[in-house]
């Protein structure tokens, strides 16, 4: 498998560090507020990353941190802690707004068939695993203490590591005009590992340290929670490319310090779902959730495809008009998957290892997932019978995850309820759509036939041909398409 590795700024074959696991690790959410479909874009794509290598035969343990505390208005450590925030604008408690703002976001991941993380844990249940790295780094002269923080020195690093193969503006967050600097820091890319000073002394949660009442910075969580649960090295670290620098950056100066060895081998950056106006953020513009798609009448899997049919390393563009063709084609597809007869035939080997084999080329050219989508269609148009086409669709859809047959299997089950309707007669469009129009003039067709009269029949066929519209017989009933 080939994968991009942003960290050498090269596409390199996928090689674990130990025989028997691959390790990975996702930064979780900061969950002072609903996710924004460009957040479960990443979260969408780092899923197929998950799916693929467990479907590759890979034994996976997957850990993701959930940010309860820490993460400041900027990421590079200045403004409020955005928890504190979120608690003050709903006049809830910290815990409060995390334990809401936690489910919603595993609501909407599994309405997106995002995959849960093996481990998921939250910030707050690991103090003692930070204070351990910390206290290691200002034994080992890599941190400092001033003015009431303790700061990570990066001036002590041989390379301060920074991911810089992407645009200036993907990485400005960082060093947002109008912030103060840190008049602490010895050096501008210095970090704070443990506050126990900040302009807002109103922070909700604090514990006891070293060196004094305080609570993490934000990137030392990430380190902690990885190294608690995974040890000592990672094979593969994911994020949306904002949290590239300096989060990701931060996080491999401190642990590579602390343990004195590389850390983590494969850099995973998913690029940034925009609006037509710029990034889509959630303190700006229109609050872009899960929940508003289905209020507009958009099933969420929908979104998935609307994603899968782009490259991850790719900036995706978000318009309504680009999510009602993903709708209109994932409707499609469904209703092509629904006109398969289950049961038919016996699986044959052959096709199954053919389509594999094109879909496993597909994901293995660093996720390829627009490539895998296509897998699809693929299949269906195979020379081989239903029930292998049917197995085939099930397979990929392990990876892909888009609820293809169980989408099917109900819409065969509405089509037979219709078919009851209109006694026993089925009429169904290869495409998915229904047209009264032309539903009716296939039921007259019918009629004709019914009553032996040919010769209408046969004019209302070929008066349905004129206007564009296919008919082609099946057992109990007509399928039609436009031509
Ligand atoms: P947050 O909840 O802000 O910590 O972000 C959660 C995840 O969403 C992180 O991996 C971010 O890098 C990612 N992210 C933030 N904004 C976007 C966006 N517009 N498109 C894709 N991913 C994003
Ligand atoms: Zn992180």
């Amino acid at each position: 498998m080939i994968l991009y590795n942003s960290a050498t700024r090269k596409r390199e074959e996928f090689v674990p560090n130990h025989p028997d696991i691959v390790k990975m690790y996702t930064c979780g959410p900061t969950v002072y507020h609903f996710a924004h479909i460009g957040n479960l874009r990443s979260y969408i794509m780092e899923d197929i990353l998950d799916r693929y290598l467990r479907y590759s035969g890979y034994n996976l343990k997957r850990v993701m941190n959930i940010t309860d505390v820490g993460h400041l208005t900027s990421d590079a450590d200045e403004g409020e802690d955005k928890m504190l925030k979120g608690a003050k604008r709903e006049h809830k408690t910290v815990m409060e707004i995390a334990k809401f703002y936690t489910e919603a976001f595993f609501d909407d991941c599994k309405k997106l068939n995002i995959r849960t993380p093996d481990v998921v844990e939250p910030a707050t249940n690991c103090i003692d695993d930070y204070i351990k790295i910390i206290s290691r780094l200002m034994d080992t002269g890599y941190a400092y203490f001033a003015g009431g923080n303790v700061y990570f020195d990066t001036s002590k690093l041989e390379k301060y590591y920074v991911f810089n193969d992407f645009n200036e503006e993907d990485l400005a967050v960082g060093v947002r005009e109008g912030v103060e600097e840190d008049p602490n820091k010895r050096s501008k890319n210095d970090f704070v590992l443990w506050f126990t000073k900040s302009k807002f002394e109103d922070q909700a949660l604090k514990w006891d340290s070293p060196w004094g009442v305080g609570y993490p910075g934000w990137h030392i969580e990430c380190s902690g929670i990885s190294m608690k649960h995974l040890g000592e090295d990672l094979d593969i670290h994911c994020g949306g490319i904002d949290n590239a620098f300096p989060h990701h950056t931060n996080e491999i100066a401190q642990s590579e310090s602390y343990l004195g060895h590389k850390w983590c081998n494969y850099w995973m950056h998913v690029l940034h779902l925009n609006t037509n106006d710029g990034k889509m953020s959630k303190s700006k513009g229109e609050f872009l959730t899960v929940s508003l798609l289905e209020e507009k009448g958009y099933d969420p899997l929908a979104y998935r495809l609307f994603c899968l049919q782009s490259h991850y390393r790719k900036s995706l563009v978000f318009s309504w008009e680009n999510l009602d063709n993903a709708q209109t084609t994932y409707n499609k597809l469904i209703a092509k998957i629904a006109a398969l007869k289950p049961g038919e035939g016996e699986i044959e080997q052959e096709a199954v290892d053919a389509l594999r084999a094109r879909f496993k080329a597909a994901l293995d050219n660093d996720l390829n997932t627009s490539l895998a989508v296509t897998c699809l269609y693929d299949v269906l148009k195979y020379k081989t019978n239903d029930a292998t086409k049917l197995f085939v669709l099930g397979d990929f859809d392990s990876v892909l995850s888009l609820s293809l047959l169980e989408k099917a299997d109900k819409k065969r089950e509405e089509l037979k309820k219709q078919a009851v309707t209109a006694g026993q007669f089925t009429i169904v469009s290869e495409s998915g759509e229904s047209d009264p129009a032309v539903e009716a003039k296939i039921m007259a067709r019918q009629d004709a036939k019914k009553a032996r009269n040919f010769a209408e029949a046969d004019r209302i066929r070929d008066e349905l041909k004129a206007a564009g519209i296919e008919v082609t017989d099946i057992p109990h009933g007509a399928r039609w398409k436009r031509i």
